[in-house]
């Protein structure tokens, strides 16, 4: 199966390479799209399809966590964002986020799931948002 970077031009075959040897991201399959959310802080994190990342200061829960201390209104364990294998993504706001999150204008109760389109802004914190783009197999 060939498999390529997310981010630079990087493409293999070689199923024993799971990350791209020049900027170590975690390789998609070539022509599938991968959901791509920009802090505005400058981290931005990757999403494959089929997975999900968890955000939050709890660096048991999250592997993001060390970077998230600073912004005090991210809550332990804040919320999980996923891309689905069918091109959906979407964020789960944590039942035990103590912290509003907004997709757009519209904020997320606890619990609860919304699907994030491509373009649309996420925000965890009135310091931390992040624009959410799925970039499509072309792009890659
Ligand atoms: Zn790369």
């Amino acid at each position: 199966m060939r498999r390529k970077c997310p981010r630079c031009s990087f493409v293999t075959d070689d199923d024993s390479i799971t990350k791209c040897r020049r900027d170590h991201s975690v390789l998609v399959e070539a022509g599938t799209s991968v959901l791509r959310v920009a802090f505005a802080n400058g981290v931005t994190v990757e999403i494959a399809p089929g997975d999900e990342v968890r955000f939050g200061r709890d660096p048991d829960w999250s592997d993001h966590a060390e970077w998230l201390q600073e912004f005090a209104k991210v809550s332990r364990r804040h919320a999980t964002v996923g891309f689905r294998t069918g091109g959906t993504a979407w964020v789960m706001v944590e039942s035990d986020s103590r912290n509003l999150t907004y997709v757009g204008s519209t904020p997320i109760a606890k619990g609860r799931s919304i699907t994030l389109d491509d373009g649309c802004t996420l925000r965890f914190s009135r310091k931390l948002s992040a624009t959410v783009t799925i970039e499509t197999g072309d792009d890659l």
